[in-house]
C-alpha cells in the first residue's frame, strides 16, 4: 500500500510525527518513506511493507497528512501501475521532460572514436533542433580483443562538445560503479556542461549489484535495456530494483530478442511489447531499431529495416528512440554495420514525426468510438 501524503508536508511537522506513531501500531507492517524533491513542489510517500490487506483504504486515507492511499499488487510495486494509481508517468531532467505522454530521439555514436565524429554527429543534431543523443565510453563485447570504449579519458571532450552543440542528455551504458564517478568527475570538469542518462545494457539487466547501486543515487535517469534472453517480467522487476533503491527516473528499453527465430534480423524485435510495457508500468518506453535490427538492409519500397521498426515502435506509443548513427560507418569501432549516415538523419526524424501523428491520431479514433 501507498500512502501519498499533501504535497510539501514536512517531515518534521507534528502532523507527520502524529502519522507515523499510528503507522507504528499496525503490527507486522514496516514502512520505507521516499521523498521526490520537484521544481514545484517536494512529494512524499510511503510504503506499507507487509500484510496490509487488513486495512481498509478508507482508515488509512483518513490518517494525517494523507492526501490519496493506492493499493499495489506484489508486482513491479514502484515503477508498476496499479488500480486507481494517478500518480506521474513522467520526469524531468535537465530541461527535459521523458514520460509516457512525449517522444525524445537519441541519435548518436554506439562507440565514440575520434573527437571529429563525435563533433559531426553533434553538429549534425543541433542543426536539426535535438537536444540528447547517444555516446558509447564504457562498451560491452563479446571478444575480449575488440574495442572496449574509451572509458573516461574521452568524457571531457565529450560534454564539452555537447555543451557547444546545446544536447541536454547523453545516453551513456555503464557497466561498473566505478564509471558512475568518472562520469560524476568529468561533468563537474566541464561545468556541467550537459546530462546523462546512465543506461543499463542487455548484459547487465540482471547485474543486481550494479542495479541497487545505480538505483541508490537520483542524480542521473537511468535507461534499463530489456534482458536480450530473459522474459519481459524478469525485466520489469530488473528495473524495479532501481526504483526501490529510491531512483524512480527509469526509462524501459526495448532492444529485441537473441534467437535464431529473428534472422536475418541481429535480434528478434519486440516492439509490440511498446504497450504492454506502457499498460503494465508508469515508465516511459525506448525501442532501440539498431541494436534490434543491426543491418542497414531495405525492403522493396527502399525503406532500410531500421526506420520499418522505428515506425512500428513509434506508431505503437514508443517514448524515446535510441538509434546508432555514424559520420563514417566503415570506420566505426564497433557496430558499423548497422549505423545510419549523417544525411540520413533528416530522413528518419521526418519519418518518426509521421508515425509519431499516425499514432497520435489512432489514439483520438480510439477515443472517438469509445464516446459511441
Ligand atoms: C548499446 O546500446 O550500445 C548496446 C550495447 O545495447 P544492448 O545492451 O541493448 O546490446
Ligand atoms: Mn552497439
Amino acid at each position: 500500500m501507498i500512502l501519498i501524503l499533501v504535497p510539501d508536508t514536512r517531515l518534521d511537522s507534528p502532523e507527520y510525527k502524529q502519522l507515523l506513531g499510528h503507522l507504528a501500531n499496525f503490527s507486522g507492517i514496516s514502512t520505507r518513506v521516499h521523498t521526490e524533491v520537484g521544481t514545484e513542489q517536494t512529494l512524499t510517500e510511503i510504503y506499507l511493507i507487509g500484510n496490509t490487506k487488513v486495512l481498509s483504504i478508507e482508515d488509512v486515507n483518513s490518517l494525517p497528512c494523507v492526501d490519496r492511499v493506492v493499493r499495489v499488487s506484489e508486482e513491479y510495486r514502484v515503477l508498476g501501475r496499479h488500480k486507481n494509481d494517478d500518480r506521474p508517468t513522467h520526469f524531468d531532467y535537465n530541461g527535459v521532460r521523458f514520460g509516457q505522454d512525449t517522444l525524445n530521439v537519441f541519435a548518436g555514436l554506439c562507440a565514440v572514436d575520434t573527437i571529429e565524429h563525435v563533433e559531426m554527429m553533434m553538429k549534425a543534431l543541433r542543426d536539426q533542433g535535438q537536444v540528447c543523443t547517444r555516446m558509447g565510453a564504457y562498451k560491452p563485447r563479446t571478444s575480449p580483443y575488440s574495442f572496449q570504449g574509451h572509458g573516461k579519458t574521452c568524457l571531457p571532450y565529450v560534454f564539452d562538445v555537447a555543451g557547444k552543440y546545446g544536447i541536454k542528455v547523453i545516453a551513456m551504458e555503464i557497466t561498473h560503479e566505478s564509471h558512475l564517478e568518472e562520469i560524476r568527475n568529468a561533468l563537474y570538469q566541464t561545468g556541467n556542461a550537459t546530462g546523462v542518462m546512465l543506461q543499463i545494457g542487455t548484459r547487465n539487466t540482471q547485474n543486481f549489484e550494479l542495479l541497487k547501486i545505480v538505483g541508490r543515487q537520483q542524480n542521473f535517469p537511468v535507461l534499463i535495456k530489456r534482458g536480450f534472453g530473459i522474459t519481459l517480467d524478469e525485466s520489469l522487476n530488473a528495473a524495479e530494483y532501481l526504483a526501490s533503491e529510491g531512483n524512480r527516473k527509469v526509462v524501459f528499453g526495448l532492444r529485441g530478442m537473441k534467437t535464431n527465430m529473428g534472422d536475418p534480423h541481429r535480434n528478434f524485435v519486440d516492439f509490440s511489447h511498446v504497450p504492454v510495457v506502457r499498460r503494465l508500468t508508469r515508465m516511459p518506453v525506448c525501442v532501440d531499431p539498431s541494436h534490434s535490427v543491426g543491418t542497414r538492409a531495405s525492403s522493396p519500397d527502399g525503406i532500410l529495416d531500421v526506420m520499418h521498426v522505428t515506425a512500428q515502435g513509434v506508431i505503437a506509443g514508443a517514448n524515446m528512440v535510441l538509434v546508432d548513427f555514424h559520420p563514417a560507418p566503415s570506420k566505426a569501432l564497433v557496430d558499423g554495420p548497422q549505423a545510419l549516415l549523417m544525411k540520413e538523419l533528416p530522413q528518419f526524424l521526418e519519418d518518426i514525426q509521421i508515425a509519431r501523428e499516425a499514432y497520435e491520431k489512432r489514439v483520438a479514433l480510439t477515443a472517438r468510438y469509445r464516446e459511441i
